[in-house]
């Protein structure tokens, strides 16, 4: 028993046990009548193995020299020769310790069982013989006894003794309403102390009227009742101590001379030991077996209340019903599932609480069949309707053979709700392909438009490998190394869990493909472990091919434009060129003319000036335009810029007048200048600004028929910090149509050339090159035959 305290209470147990162990021995040998040589009661024995039983087994070769020793002591106390003494404490020893190691192999260190008792009872009784033919041998050779009657009185005295002593040790104390039936609110067990003292007084009383002064011989069952009402009511341990108690209480009166075995004869003290063995054997065990079915109920209550529990807060409804489908109980859940409260359900038959009329028939046939599982839908309190799974099972009571049904179960109609749902969203989406596959790549959801798009009708079971180009998924494959067939197509959503969108080729079975648009996405469960993928994919095969043929149609437009650009640098370079390599020859010719006009080679004939005049004013005209072409080609190859410098508008405008007064000669036009007192300051360039004023004023002489008058007004605009200079003619004007590219290069309107009015159609495309140098703007309003108004507009500086 070293559990109950540490080394030093053990040893201190042991210390103990042993002295008890030398007092027993001394005791026993001191009461038996003188005229025997052997002990009658020889309680050592008991308390040899209750020694061995309660103290640790390691402890065991220190135990049995200790209590050789006591038995030793005990008998050379009892005036017994030294090797009389040896001998009959080597037997009794042996005894101790055969009997000690077959209880503790049998029984243990605490005995709980009939069956237990039972060994307890002959390894007791074999330890006893063991012991008797050791103390009889000894007694015959050295204490002149008689071999036989010693072997049935020692038999007979160690024997109870063991059985009286060792229970004490083994049978189990714990009070079992306080263990089990208190805490959890059970039967109780619990007897009243005033029923033990009660007890005990009747079992005193009793035993002195059998055992004392003036018993009567037939009396000696009467303790009997009593030790059995203790067996019944208090248990295993107060039976063992009340054994003991009337044990040395019978002893003693029988010493005393009283009781039935109060006889000298040995065979009487035998008697008496058996009648304590027999009070042990009936006390004992029914003391076990009262307190194993006291356990064995409270394990059944407790069992009970256990599924009860289990039952009420169960989130599944569950239902028990008699042989007949009448409901005998309902857990909360059905309350909570159909709106029931267990009173309106109790009593009657589970159908008509819970289906509809119309189903009440089948329900009882069903339920008359014992069908056990199934689905079907069941009535509310409210009168709605919810779709469950039921499964009924039959639960037979042992005892009385009674049949109830257990009715379990759950309520699917929001699952089923969603399913629809599912179905129908699957359904209807006919121009998106949505596809659901394991983790190993084949589908197991396919919707109407992924069967449409693939062409199949089937496509559940499939791989969905099977639908891709092999081709694209190997390159692909390659990009991941490693990754090759469907890992793939999830490489990346498998990694990161993030959803993928690029563009794949399907491969329906009639082999024509389709190039889609494919959403990729993991498919997890509740516990985020992956169990799938979902691809959502639109077919994009026009998109696609469109996109296509505009990114060619682009290629090529950039191509061509290219082509013009060069072909429009080449034609300026060789514009330039020419128009410089015109200059010089040019020049040549009319100064060449001019001598022969001048007659300084010769008088010329009146024809032959006419002619001379038409060749100098014809390679003057030819001078103008390839000066104008390569004061164009000069802009426009963005070589020449003008040098802007601030000047005076007005003084622009002066010299322009000036520079046309030849052209006025043999005309008749009123010329109007209309000019602001201050200065009009700008920054420009005098040449090209004079130059474009200059083309205007011309242009504005030559289209302007005798009689007609040109204004030149300059406007400023202080607050914009902007001025402006219009050239009026009351002209022939610009026909409407031809307004808009008067400002393109060799344009000439139809009126004009109709009219064989001369020109390049430079002159205009010049202005504008130079007012956009100069950060202006030009417009022009006309009316045919009305007049033209050219105004161009200029920061001012
Ligand atoms: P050109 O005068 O050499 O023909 P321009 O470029 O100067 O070339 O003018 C282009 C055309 O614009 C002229 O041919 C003519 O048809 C028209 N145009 C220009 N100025 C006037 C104007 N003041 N009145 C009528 N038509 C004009």
């Amino acid at each position: 028993m070293g559990r109950t305290g540490g080394p030093r209470a053990t040893a201190f147990l042991a210390a103990l046990l042993l002295c008890a162990s030398t007092a027993a021995g001394v005791l026993g040998i001191a009461i038996t009548d003188s005229d025997h040589p052997t002990a009658a009661w020889w309680p050592a024995a008991g308390i040899g193995v209750l020694t061995l039983l309660l103290l640790p087994r390691s402890w065991w070769p220190g135990l049995l020299a200790g209590l050789f020793g006591t038995y030793v002591l005990a008998n050379l106390i009892g005036d017994r020769p030294l090797d009389a003494a040896v001998l009959l404490a080597m037997a009794d020893t042996a005894e101790t310790a055969v009997v000690s190691w077959a209880v503790l192999n049998r029984v243990g260190r605490r005995m709980e069982t009939v069956g237990e008792f039972g060994w307890l009872l002959g390894i007791s009784f074999g330890g006893a013989v063991l012991a008797a033919l050791g103390v009889a041998a000894t007694s015959a050779q050295l204490l002149g006894g008689e071999f036989s009657d010693t072997v049935a009185a020692t038999t007979a005295a160690h024997w109870a003794a063991v059985m009286l002593i060792v229970p004490l040790g083994l049978v189990p104390r714990e009070r079992l309403r306080e263990r089990l039936g208190e805490r959890l609110g059970g039967p109780d067990h619990r007897p009243s102390p005033w029923l033990l003292v009660l007890q005990l007084a009747l079992l005193l009383t009793a035993t002195v009227l059998a055992f004392g002064p003036g018993h009567h011989p037939t009396l000696g069952f009467a303790p009997l009742p009593f030790l059995i009402w203790a067996g019944v009511a208090f248990g295993p341990f107060v039976v063992a101590v009340e054994q003991l108690a009337l044990a040395v209480l019978v002893t003693a009166l029988t010493l005393g001379g009283w009781g039935p075995f109060a006889d000298s004869e040995q065979a009487a003290n035998q008697v008496a030991q058996l009648y304590l063995l027999s009070l042990v054997i009936a006390g004992t065990p029914l003391a076990l077996a009262v307190r194993q079915q006291r356990r064995a109920t409270v394990a059944v209550w407790a069992e009970k209340k256990r599924t009860e529990a289990i039952i009420e807060s169960s989130s599944m409804p569950i239902l028990v019903t008699d042989e007949d489908g009448v409901m005998l109980s309902a857990n909360p859940a059905v309350t909570e599932l159909t709106g029931f409260r267990p009173a309106d359900l109790i009593g009657r038959p589970f159908w008509e609480r819970l289906m509809p009329a119309g189903e009440w028939e089948l329900a009882q046939e069903r339920f008359a069949e014992a069908r056990v599982r199934g689905r079907g839908v069941i009535r509310t309190a409210a009168g709605g309707e919810r779709i469950v799974t039921y499964s009924q099972s039959e639960l037979i009571d042992p005892v009385d053979g009674t049949v109830h049904y257990v009715l379990t179960a759950a309520d699917i109609t929001a699952e089923r709700a969603s399913t629809h749902f599912l179905q129908h969203l699957l359904r209807s989406a006919t121009t998106v392909a949505i596809l659901g596959t394991d983790e190993q790549g084949v589908i197991t959801l396919v919707n109407a438009g992924a069967e449409r798009m693939l062409r199949i009708d089937q496509a559940t079971g499939r791989d969905f490998l099977d639908f891709l180009d092999p081709d694209e998924v190997a390159r692909r494959g390659a990009e991941y190394e490693a990754e090759e067939g469907f890992g793939t197509l999830v490489h990346d959503v498998a990694a990161d869990g993030v959803p993928q969108t690029r563009d794949w080729t399907w491969v329906p079975p009639d082999g024509v493909p389709l190039r889609v648009s494919m959403t990729t996405s993991l498919v997890a469960d509740a516990r985020q472990r992956p169990i799938g993928y979902l691809f959502v994919a639109r077919d994009v095969t026009d998109t696609r091919r469109n996109q296509e043929l505009l990114h060619q149609a682009l290629e090529r437009e950039r191509a061509a434009v290219g082509h013009l650009q060069a072909l429009d640098h080449a034609k300026d370079d060789f514009v330039s060129t020419v128009s410089h390599e015109l200059r010089t020859p040019l020049t040549s010719i009319i100064g060449s003319i001019e001598l022969l006009g001048d007659g300084l080679l010769g008088e010329l004939g009146p024809d032959q000036k006419h002619l001379i005049d038409v060749i100098e004013r014809n390679a003057e005209r030819l001078l103008a335009l390839a000066n104008d072409l390569l004061l164009l080609s000069a802009y426009e190859g963005a070589g020449a810029q003008p040098l802007l410098v601030p000047l005076d508008l007005r003084t622009v405008v002066t010299a322009s007048e000036a520079s046309i007064v030849p052209l006025l000669n043999h005309r008749d036009l009123e010329m109007q200048v209309d000019l602001p007192d201050d200065p009009v300051p700008v920054l420009g360039d005098v040449d090209y600004l004079e130059r474009a004023v200059t083309n205007l004023l011309t242009n504005a002489v030559k289209f302007t028929q005798d009689g007609g008058s040109v204004t030149t007004t300059v406007l400023t605009d202080p607050a914009n910090r902007r001025c402006s200079l219009s050239v009026a003619d009351s002209g022939i004007g610009i026909p409407e149509e031809d307004l808009a590219s008067v400002f393109q290069r060799f344009f000439r309107s139809r009126n004009v050339r109709a009219d064989a009015i001369q020109g390049t159609g430079l002159g205009l495309s010049i202005v504008r090159s130079v007012v956009e140098a100069h950060h202006g703007s030009i417009e022009v309003h006309s009316q045919p035959g009305a007049g033209t108004t050219f105004t161009i507009h200029l920061p001012m500086a």
